[in-house]
């Protein structure tokens, strides 16, 4: 028994979730579920374990290694457009001013200001560091001077997912790593 991991608390024992295609259900945030839930849905015989802690699980009735990664035995189709949340805009926009790449006090501009009648989507929001937000004001991007990283759009989940996989988590498992970037691209 690995007696580090025996001695983690229940809490620091999440399980990785995989779709019944075995790769994660989202990468941002990280499908995770509880160590209740993942033992609760091994019993339910909704998913599969694929992978332990070696931390074990005591009770009258049984023992069990704690699942790490669980892989739904029914597919789960993906939402196809992701919701418009801050969060996500800085997700698409990888966390960084678009006009100067800044990853420091980030906010959103309006391309076209709200007091031009600009609204609040995909198409016109960008993220935008707070000294970008000023230095452009409320006028149109064309009198700005600015320049955008990339047009505004609206991303699909796939875009977040790879988007999401350059923002790990602080704790990922050892038994987690197959699973978070085995479709990544490989390169020459
Ligand atoms: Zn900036």
């Amino acid at each position: 028994m690995n007696f580090t991991e025996q001695n983690l608390s229940l809490e620091k024992c999440p399980a990785l979730v995989l779709n019944a295609d075995y790769r994660p259900l989202s990468y941002y945030p990280l499908s995770l579920w509880s160590w209740q839930d993942s033992v609760k849905s091994v019993f339910l015989d909704r998913v599969s374990i694929v992978s332990n802690y070696d931390r074990v699980i005591r009770s009258p009735s049984f023992n069990m290694k704690l699942p790490s990664v669980i892989a739904l035995k029914s597919f789960v189709t993906p939402q196809s457009s992701p919701s418009f949340t801050r969060f996500n805009v800085f997700l698409r926009d990888k966390f960084s001013c678009q006009y100067c790449g800044s990853g420091h006090e980030l906010t959103f501009d309006h391309l076209l200001p709200r007091s031009k009648g600009g609204q609040t989507n995909w198409h016109n929001v960008v993220t935008a560091c707070s000294a970008c937000n000023v230095k452009k004001g409320g006028r149109l991007l064309k009198y700005s001077g600015m320049v955008l990283a990339q047009e505004p759009f609206q991303p699909s989940s796939e875009d977040l997912h790879k988007s999401g996989k350059n923002f790990p988590p602080n704790f990922l498992h050892k038994s987690w790593m197959d699973y978070l970037y085995w479709d990544i691209e490989l390169e020459n």
